[in-house]
């Protein structure tokens, strides 16, 4: 099978068409149309075998995270996500490999309604994933991690700590259930982008950003581009009953900052409590974690009021 043969049977037969596509793949470039009145939004992130993900991993998980992993940073602006391009390099054409890889990218494709619109392949001594993802948010009305002020609450989506779960038992230091395990491992590779929080946090969050290196690097982005300093509170932190059943194990740190959770990490106004109390009811996985204050750095407290020094301090490649 050639690079055009591979194009065509996997890429060029996508699920999803839209109106706002004018030409997809097949030409030089595809040719979009943004919606008048709104600001595209652009992001992109690459997956490397046996730095991101390890190489034995099941194709459609690894097809549905590339694509979460974006979808996730458009969620974080507040973004409505629409069109994505998929740069693949791969040591060679594995047709079932290649036949889950894009099970698991499409399904999940298809379930927010983006359109493959282009990329390009290649080969390369190992699986390279790097897809960019482009959305759509009203003008000025994207969210950013530079707005926090003091007073400012802190709130998490869905829980912490899962994926690191997950990771530490595939790594053999840590033991699982078989129960405990599939609920986790979904975590790890399926992480479900919070796409629809996003949406409605537009209007509510002061900041927001996805937690993807571990909440005490992901929120300090936060304060460091917003000014402020913040406290969180060990006991708030939103655990799943598996995560608590092993905490005595395990620690804090796998929430702190294994990352790899894809929840949003956001702040609110005093103002604009009223506003997400409304949502709760759609959105009740909302948990408050801390307060924005002023000055810089976070401080994290145990439940007897003492200072916690997370021992690691989140994922940073070349650290
Ligand atoms: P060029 O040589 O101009 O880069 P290619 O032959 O690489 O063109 O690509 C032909 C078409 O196929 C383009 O529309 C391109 O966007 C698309 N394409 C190539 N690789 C992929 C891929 N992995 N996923 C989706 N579309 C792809
Ligand atoms: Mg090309």
């Amino acid at each position: 099978m050639n690079e055009f043969e591979l194009i065509r049977t996997y890429f060029a037969r996508e699920p999803v068409t839209r109106p706002d596509v004018a030409l997809g793949i097949g030409d030089d470039a595809a040719l979009l149309r943004p919606p008048p009145g709104q600001q595209l939004v652009v992001t992109t992130d690459i997956l490397v075998s046996g730095v991101h993900f390890l190489p034995d991993v099941d194709p459609a998980a690894l097809g549905h995270k590339a694509l979460a992993v974006n979808l996730s940073d458009l969620a974080a602006m507040g973004a409505e996500p629409a069109w994505f391009l998929l740069n693949l390099a791969l040591p060679e054409v594995d047709q079932a490999w290649l036949t889950r890889f894009c099970q698991g990218m499409f399904e999940l494709a298809h379930r927010h309604g983006v359109a493959l619109v282009g990329g390009d392949t290649s080969r390369a001594p190992q699986v390279t994933i790097a897809i960019e993802a482009h959305g759509f948010v009203p003008d000025g009305k994207a969210l950013t991690r530079a707005g926090a002020r003091p007073g400012d609450h802190i709130y998490v989506t869905g829980s912490l700590g899962d994926a690191g779960l997950a990771l530490k038992y595939r790594l053999d230091k840590l033991k699982l259930t078989p129960v405990e395990l599939n609920a986790v491992a979904e975590c790890l590779d399926r992480p479900q982008p919070r796409l629809e929080e996003g949406l409605v946090l537009r209007d509510i969050a002061s900041s927001a950003i996805d937690v993807s290196d571990g909440l005490v690097a992901d929120l300090g982005h936060i304060l460091e581009r917003s000014g402020v300093g913040a406290r969180v509170e060990l006991k708030r932190l939103p655990l799943s009953v598996i995560y608590r059943a092993h905490l005595k194990d395990v620690g804090w740190d796998l929430a702190l900052a294994n990352g790899d959770d894809y929840e949003l990490c956001f702040t609110v106004p005093p103002a604009n409590l009223p506003a997400l109390e409304k949502i709760k009811s759609r959105f009740p996985d909302m948990a408050e974690i801390g307060m924005i204050e002023s000055g810089s750095g976070l401080r994290i407290f145990d439940a007897d009021g003492k200072l916690y020094a997370p021992k690691a301090a989140g994922h940073d490649h070349f650290r």
